[in-house]
């Protein structure tokens, strides 16, 4: 039967709903840690719930009948199997502080509706995630079904309560998971935009490598960390040779072609702290923290020689692509972008004046690919 108190509990709801949804978009945007993540979201859901339980209509003396099941269905599909158990397990510890009559049959209730959340998120929905309205109308119904449990509640008349409760509060908890799974869907979709689309900004489209933008930021912490830890700090701009004349000669397509193998060939070359950008046209930056110039060298080397090995101009006989790599060096105080890159630049002028294919140190002491 709908009652005075029964629509309170239901606006009650609603802004219960729009707390959970203002905390859940920041906490998706803040807490990047995975397992953290999970917990907090937990956390939120089982907060959500028993608030709905503070704010209950009691029906009849110990009995509650509120829209925890909403909070509790959707804790899965939202936060994940830790958050879906977590969240049960504070509703249920709230519950049973209450107290009353109702009191298991409101935890078998709490715990079955979490579960039914983990189940039909893991079974029915692609990516573990609900998107459409049909998945979440899923959700919506089995929220109902522990209403059941009301009917094991020690009091005479359980069986009649069930019927006047069942019909109200099923469209109540119906509706409420449609709209706040909406509501989260939303959230959920516009943060992952925002994450595309900052990737994006600081991605290179063709290569895949980050773009200069990333570099600088990335390069400014490993400069601070360089002038503190007193460490060596090395840079390495390589530049693909006589890349003109492949454009020149086979077209704008294979030269795309190759700058993307060769992105991926200095990617599988370089170390997890190393950082690097394309930088210009056909030029990739590296820097690497910590790095002596005899160990910048090698590395510099082992690039260059394994594109000579692997790169060609689509076929083998046209010939291969190489690289000339310049190299600087810095360490204390004083490194600084503006002197490491204008060292490495002029040290790539001095490899491709000597010849090309060929990697060249910034205190002129070139670094034959033979030697
Ligand atoms: P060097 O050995 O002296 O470096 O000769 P180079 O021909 O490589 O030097 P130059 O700087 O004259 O030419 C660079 C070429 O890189 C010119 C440009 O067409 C090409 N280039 C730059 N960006 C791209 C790109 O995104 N795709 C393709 N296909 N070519 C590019
Ligand atoms: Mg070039
Ligand atoms: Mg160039």
């Amino acid at each position: 039967m709908v009652t005075p108190d029964f629509l309170l509990g239901i606006i009650n709801g609603l802004g219960i709903f729009a707390l959970l949804t203002m905390a859940y978009g920041r906490i998706l945007q803040g807490i990047q840690l995975g397992w953290a993540r999970d917990l907090i979201f937990g956390c939120l859901f089982g907060a959500g719930a028993s608030l709905a339980i503070a704010n209950t209509a009691e029906f009849q003396p110990g009995l509650f009948i509120d829209p925890r099941a909403v909070m509790l269905i959707l804790a899965a599909p939202f936060g994940g199997s830790v958050a879906a158990i977590v969240a049960a397990a504070i509703t249920s510890a709230v519950r049973l502080w209450c107290g009353g009559v109702g009191a298991y049959a409101g935890v078998a209730n709490i715990v079955s509706t979490a579960l039914l959340g983990m189940l039909i998120t893991s079974v029915l929905f692609e990516e573990n995630k609900p998107k459409s309205v049909q998945d979440l109308l899923w959700l919506g119904l089995a929220s109902n079904v522990p209403l059941l449990f009301i009917l094991t509640v020690p009091i005479e008349n359980a069986n009649a309560m069930f019927w006047r409760a069942i019909g109200p509060l099923t469209v109540a908890d119906t509706l409420g998971v449609l709209v706040l799974g909406r509501v989260l869907c939303n959230e959920r979709k516009s943060f992952s935009m925002r994450k595309q689309l900052v990737i994006e900004a600081l991605t290179d489209p063709l290569t895949g490598l980050p773009n200069r933008r990333q570099f600088e930021r990335e390069f400014d912490r490993m400069i601070d960390n360089a002038r503190l830890s007193q460490t060596s700090l090395s840079m390495l701009i390589i530049d693909i040779d006589l890349f003109k004349r492949v454009n020149d000669t086979f077209g704008h397509d294979i030269g795309d072609k190759i700058l993307i193998e060769v992105a991926d060939a200095i990617r599988k070359n370089i170390r997890v702290d190393d950082i690097l950008a394309r930088f210009g046209g056909e030029e990739v930056i590296i820097a690497m923290p910590k790095t002596d110039v005899a160990e910048a060298a090698r590395i510099a080397n082992r690039i260059r020689s394994n594109i000579e090995r692997n790169i060609s101009y689509g076929s083998r006989e046209n010939g291969n692509i190489t690289v000339s790599i310049g190299i600087a060096t810095q360490r204390g105080r004083n490194v600084s972008f503006r002197t490491l890159f204008k060292a490495a630049d002029e040290a790539l002028y001095e490899a491709k004046e000597k010849g090309r294919n060929r990697v060249a140190v910034s205190s002129r002491r070139s670094i034959d690919h033979a030697a």
